[in-house]
């Protein structure tokens, strides 16, 4: 004898409020290091190094060099410039470097403007050094 049970279980509301985070980190980049091998590391849930999960959260500083920059074209009336930036704590981390496109290179030293950017959530950096001074 078949019994349906017509009662749908509605999820109460309310899931937003999980992920609270203190207003002051929105100021800067969290990163986690491994306990194990202290090997550092952005939005892993495993030490790429030594696979350990005992990894602790700490705060970066802010301050890295650009490892790869390239210019997206993607729908957008300007273009937008993407970099790889590697911190100085060792992590590296997906962003943007505000500026002329042309104006940033592999290598700049740039820092922490904006950990996240209200509309894509991306960290935003500031070039560090006048580009000009190495033309001086
Ligand atoms: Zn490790």
């Amino acid at each position: 004898m078949y019994h349906h049970s017509g009662t749908v279980v509605r999820q109460a509301g309310g899931s937003a409020g999980v992920l609270d985070t203190a207003p002051r980190d929105s100021d800067a980049i969290l990163f986690q290091r491994c306990t194990w091998c202290g090997t550092a590391m952005y939005h892993r849930l495993l030490c790429p190094v030594c696979q350990g999960s005992d990894l602790r959260t700490e705060r970066s500083e802010g301050v890295g060099t650009v490892r790869h920059s390239t210019t997206v074209h993607r729908n957008t009336p300007a273009a937008r410039n993407v970099s790889l930036v590697e911190m100085a704590e060792g992590f590296v981390v997906r962003g943007r470097v505000m500026g002329p496109p042309i104006g940033i290179h592999s290598g700049d030293r740039v820092r922490l403007s904006t950990a996240k950017d209200p509309v894509r959530g991306e960290p935003v950096f500031q070039l560090v050094d006048e580009p000009f001074r190495a033309w001086t």
